[in-house]
């Protein structure tokens, strides 16, 4: 059996090798490094898949979020809400642009930011919400727009670890992911869905004046050549990068498709376990399950990481402190918020191996080993 790995890039690679290496190789036979054919090709290619107006590719992520604040003009003191249980970067750049951020609790079926608690938390300096599509299903945005245009705030959808997901609002639209707020972000980071060799990530909107600021803010707030009209920074997509994310693309659906089979696998077993709860599913959304998290309750979560490790099975902990009690923010706050529900999830998740290429044997392995801790505990 292959080793079981969270994230079995080496796997995918051997099915793409061909396509991913000729594409590379032009990249340096063309020397064209920065801003090349690959990046326009890749920039229009995502543009058409995702159905958004405008695609600004970036450096990464975090660069990604960090631009669009920025963009939307924030002042220092501006609020913005944010869920605590994420990914350290949605809340980083907060802080780095001396906005406040003001952290809410999530919704402990879906791991996504609760509208009721986005609400809640709204004063007269709140200016925007940053909702995060978290491992893989998509936030409430109809319940999440209401409360937007109700208060006149920009929406940021995080979408590092949603890209490719569909949200179907009650009128019987579907829209992807990253494309239904004022903005959206994603990454390219290797593990993500959608991932690269290297960094890289993408800001998507369907506002004009907005897309032309965040071009702008992406390179050195530049208007023409060598004119800077607004500070901004340096973060491009670079070709290498583009050029392997043109040969994956074409893929993605099928790679949701290989996650969800996975998922299915993992909820058929644990089906019904008293002291497993599998990851809730919301029927406006196609969940791409960036990530496969179990709540367990009653059951000693390191205990089974170790005994999994010990029968070669990795599990991590996504994420083992929630934003708000991380040192960063004791300036902003941080330790105040009274967030529960985040602690709850906090000390109860754990997530088992999800990618493109699990089998049946690792899959049947897996779920074996974690039954069997759990069951003699
Ligand atoms: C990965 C991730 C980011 C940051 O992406 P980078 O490309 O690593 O900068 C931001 N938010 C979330 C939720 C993520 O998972």
């Amino acid at each position: 059996m292959r080793t079981i790995q969270m994230v079995d890039l080496k796997a995918q690679y051997a099915k793409i090798r061909k396509e991913v290496d000729s594409a590379i190789q032009e990249v340096i036979d063309n020397a064209a490094f920065i801003n090349g054919k690959a990046v326009t090709d890749f920039t229009a290619s995502l543009t058409a898949y995702m159905g958004a107006k405008h695609v600004i590719p970036c450096a990464n992520g975090t660069d990604a979020l960090q631009i669009a604040m920025m963009a939307l003009d924030l002042q220092p003191g501006d609020e913005v809400i944010t869920p605590s249980f994420t990914y350290v970067a949605t809340t980083e750049v907060i802080a780095l642009l001396r906005l406040q951020p003001v952290f809410v609790e999530v919704d402990p079926k879906s791991f996504c930011v609760d509208p009721a608690a986005i609400e809640k938390a709204i004063t007269p300096k709140t200016k925007a919400i940053v909702p995060v599509h978290m491992f893989g299903q998509v936030a409430d945005m109809e319940a999440i727009l209401d409360i937007a245009k109700r208060y006149n705030l920009a929406v940021i959808e995080d979408t590092a670890q949603a890209i490719g997901a569909d949200y179907t609002f009650s009128s019987g639209t579907t829209k992807k992911a990253g494309t239904i707020g004022t903005i959206g972000t994603t990454s390219f980071f290797p593990s993500k869905n959608l991932g690269c060799y290297g960094d890289g990530g993408a800001i998507f909107t369907n506002d004009d004046a907005l897309a032309t600021r965040l071009k702008m803010i992406a390179n050195h707030g530049q208007s023409k050549r060598y004119y800077h009209d607004i500070v901004g920074c340096n973060s491009r997509l670079d070709s290498i990068q583009a050029a392997v994310l043109n040969c994956k693309l074409p893929h993605l659906d099928e790679y949701a498709a290989a996650r969800r089979q996975a998922a299915d696998y993992y909820d058929k077993a644990f089906a019904n376990h008293p002291k497993i709860k599998t990851p809730y599913r919301s029927p406006f959304c196609n969940h791409v399950f960036h990530q496969y998290t179990l709540i367990l309750e009653g059951v000693d979560r390191d205990g089974l990481n170790a005994f999994l490790a010990e029968n070669g099975i990795p599990s991590m902990i996504y994420y083992p402190v929630p934003a708000h009690r991380q040192k960063m923010f004791d300036a902003f706050g941080g330790a105040a918020f009274d967030l529960t529900i985040t602690d709850w999830l906090t000390e109860r998740v754990i997530s088992l191996p999800m990618h493109t290429e699990l089998d049946q044997e690792q899959l049947n392995l897996i779920t074996n080993k974690v039954l069997e801790f759990i069951n003699k505990g």
